[in-house]
């Protein structure tokens, strides 16, 4: 982009919007765990669409800035602003945005998020597929929001150079990118919104249960414990009933142990710490070196003998009686009733491999652990499948980094990675001990991935519906459209198939088709009466022509030719008479003493001799050929070509003769009158002059003789060679 093109309303719309953006992408909507709606991309894509794909581009930079601030990764600047600048160049091929952004998480977007995921953000890889295809969704989500925004309130995008469409769009496709748009977000909405509520009843159930099963094996487990604690107790009461008879010891504690046995051993010593009894017996003998165990260095033994209570000791590796964690649970027992000697203790050691039992047997086994540990942390009891050491210390970390839900998390083998391991609930008991349920958190994330797929799955087989659908509907109103069209197209006159317009075709399109039919005819109609019209206008033209043509050659008193009119003939006539071969007669005609004839008998009557005399010549000359002119007042002009030079003087003077016998009434007093006419004439070959000036001139010479020597008489020159 040129520095000197870059519109300054465009830049300051595109800074605008990307501020809008920043502000929406610092309160992203949360969704299941760690994954977040964008909507603050929702203004790049209008960006992209109306200003092309470098606003967009800074559009986009500015709303990845908030999400910047959320995420702290500066990723989100590569991921959307390519985005923006697939859109815009997207645009500018008039693919719409909603394609685009499909194509482009497909193509770019998706491999891109994978490299990421994979490589920097070293997220596990049942993770991928649900930030992948979240990621895509979101994309789709804020495009459809984006253009559905652009197509329902264009004039809040009102530029006076934005990005405009280079063809104008076919109707099937505005519909079906309609509908898809719709169809996309109303999906993805009720999908959206259906997937977080059925998470959240997910979780809260989750939760239940496992806080019930905490509560189950802390009550099962302080149960365990009490029972044993009060079969130690007791048989310290009933050793004190026996304590003076020892012999009885051994068979009382081997019958106490068949009832017990969880005790993984029982054992009575006497004062000196050496065991007395011991059920199994062997523990009687130390095995190495075949004498008598001596115990006063435990615990147990200090704790009952010398502080004379009922104890509980910590966890401990059992030792010759296989690796079992065990506790020791003792209570000393006495002489007398009155408790003043105490004759020695008894012990029982509790197995503590009996919560497998409860592990085993509980219904929830399949992605349920228990953790048991003692006060000091320290394992007591784990499941098998978490491969955690008894007696070692139970080391995890509480995961409460950026996943989002409700649930209590924690990790064991990685205690660094934000991918939560365990969902788990605990509880400590009376004794100090705690008890854990862990629950795998995967499987959970595998529901929400595959409600996510699912989802995506149900979007895209609406959307090939709704492709199909919005074609039918478009080819609803186009093809009647397009048949209305060809029907009244001059092209359709041919031979071409008409597609008619049947009765499926709505009934707007055939009103139409009813219009144009009717106003076709009126046209057809119209058209005719136009050219009837047209063709008697130009039949009246004609005529006036005609008429006006005469008029202008004419004179109006007398009807005959005007001197334009035989001036402009005698050309004409001469080249006829030159190509024959033949004399051209050229006269001058003037009424004798007329002057007097106005004078007496008045101006009228003057005009009726004018116009007499003028009938007279035209009975006279008669020939098509020859040119009777008035030359001006009562001067007369006429042109005859192939003269005849022995007959025309004679012709000549029967005509002046003619003249003088005509006798004329004056129309206003009926009295009559005659008069004559002087001629002056010229007959030569046609090549005599080609001027009729000179023509003329003699034939004006010869009236001006005949007016001098008396008027009325003919004077000529017939000049042959
Ligand atoms: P001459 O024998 O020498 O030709 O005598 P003249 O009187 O005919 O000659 P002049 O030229 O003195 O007079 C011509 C007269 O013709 C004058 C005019 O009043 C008359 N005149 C010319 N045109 C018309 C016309 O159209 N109508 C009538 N009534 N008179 C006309
Ligand atoms: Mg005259
Ligand atoms: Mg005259």
């Amino acid at each position: 982009m040129k520095l000197s093109s870059i519109n300054k309303q465009h830049l300051l719309f595109s800074i605008v919007l990307g501020i809008a953006g920043l502000l929406i992408n610092c309160y992203p909507i949360q969704f299941f765990a760690n994954v977040q709606f964008v909507l603050g991309n929702t203004v790049t894509v209008i960006a992209a669409v109306l200003l092309g794909p470098w606003y967009a581009f800074l559009t986009a930079m500015f709303a990845s800035t908030g999400l910047m601030i959320n995420w702290d990764s500066p990723h989100v600047y590569l991921f959307f602003g390519l985005e923006a600048l697939f859109l815009g160049y997207a645009r500018r091929l008039d693919i719409y945005a909603l394609y685009a952004d499909a194509a482009y998480w497909l193509v770019i977007g998706a491999p891109l998020v994978y490299l990421y995921v994979t490589f920097i953000m070293e997220i596990p890889s049942s993770h991928l597929g649900f930030i992948i295809a979240k990621q895509g969704v979101n994309g789709l989500v804020y495009t459809s929001l984006a253009s559905l925004l652009i197509l329902a309130i264009p004039k809040l995008w009102f530029f006076k150079d934005k990005v405009k469409d280079r063809h104008r769009r076919m109707l099937s496709a505005q519909l079906t990118y309609f509908f898809t748009l719709m169809v996309t977000l109303t999906m993805l909405f009720s999908a959206l919104i259906f997937n977080y509520y059925f998470l959240e009843r997910q979780q809260a159930m989750l939760k239940q249960n496992i806080n019930d099963a905490v509560s189950h094996l802390a009550t099962s487990t302080q149960n365990y414990l009490r029972n044993h604690k009060t079969v130690i107790d007791n048989a310290a009461k009933q050793l004190t009933i026996v304590a003076d008879d020892p012999k009885q010891w051994q068979n009382m504690l081997v019958n106490l142990h068949e009832s017990y046995p969880s005790f993984i051993s029982m054992l009575i010593a006497d004062p000196r710490a050496d065991i007395i009894s011991a059920s199994p017996a062997s523990r009687l003998i130390n095995i190495d070196n075949e004498e008598n165990i001596n115990i006063k260095d435990r615990d147990y033994f200090i704790e009952s003998f010398y502080n004379h209570r009922l104890f509980v000791s910590s966890v401990f590796l059992g030792r010759g009686f296989g690796n079992d964690a065990i506790i020791a649970m003792s209570a000393p027992f006495y002489t007398d009733l009155q408790h003043t000697t105490t004759a020695g203790i008894v012990e029982g050691s509790l197995d503590l491999s009996h919560f497998s039992h409860v592990d085993q047997n509980n219904e929830y086994t399949d992605d349920e652990s228990v953790v048991m540990v003692d006060e000091q942390n320290q394992i007591i009891y784990a499941s098998e499948k978490l491969g955690l050491t008894a007696l070692s210390v139970f080391n995890f970390t509480v995961n409460d980094g950026v996943y989002r839900t409700s649930l209590e998390l924690l990790n064991i083998e990685h205690p660094d990675s934000i991918v939560p391991e365990y969902i788990y609930a605990h509880k400590t008991l009376d004794n100090g001990w705690t008890v854990y349920i862990l629950k795998e958190f995967s499987p959970l994330l595998k529901l929400a991935e595959e409600q996510m797929f699912s989802s995506f799955l149900m979007l895209l087989i609406s959307l090939v519906c709704t492709f199909y659908i919005s074609r039918k509907l478009s080819a609803l109103l186009t093809v009647p459209l397009e048949a209305v069209a060809s029907q009244f197209s001059a092209s359709a006159v041919g031979g071409t198939k008409i597609p008619s317009i049947d009765e499926n075709s709505p009934k707007e399109v055939f009103n139409l088709y009813q219009r144009l039919a009717a106003s076709k005819q009126q046209l057809i109609d119209n058209q005719v009466e136009l050219e009837d019209t047209v063709a008697r206008r130009t039949e009246e033209l004609e005529n006036a022509n005609r008429k006006l043509k005469e008029l202008v050659d004419r004179d109006p008193l007398t009807g005959l030719f005007n001197r334009r009119y035989a001036e402009g003939k005698f050309n004409e006539m001469l080249d006829f008479c030159m190509r024959s071969e033949q004399a051209l007669t050229v006269v001058v005609l003037d009424l004798d003493l007329f002057k007097e004839v106005n004078d007496n008998f008045g101006h009228l009557a003057g005009d009726e001799c004018l116009r007499i005399f003028s009938q007279l010549l035209q009975k006279y000359f008669k020939r098509d050929i020859d040119i009777v002119a008035r030359y001006g007042g009562e001067e007369f002009l006429l042109i005859l070509p192939l003269s005849n030079a022995l007959h025309i003087k004679h012709h000549l003077n029967s005509f002046r003769e003619a003249v003088s016998e005509q006798r004329f009434t004056s129309p206003e007093d009926k009295r009559e009158f005659s008069v004559t006419v002087s001629i002056g004439a010229i007959t030569a070959n046609a090549d005599y002059a080609n001027d009729l000036d000179k023509w003329i001139k003699v034939a004006d010479d010869n009236l001006y003789q005949a007016k001098q020597d008396g008027r009325n008489r003919t004077m000529i020159d017939i000049i042959t060679e």
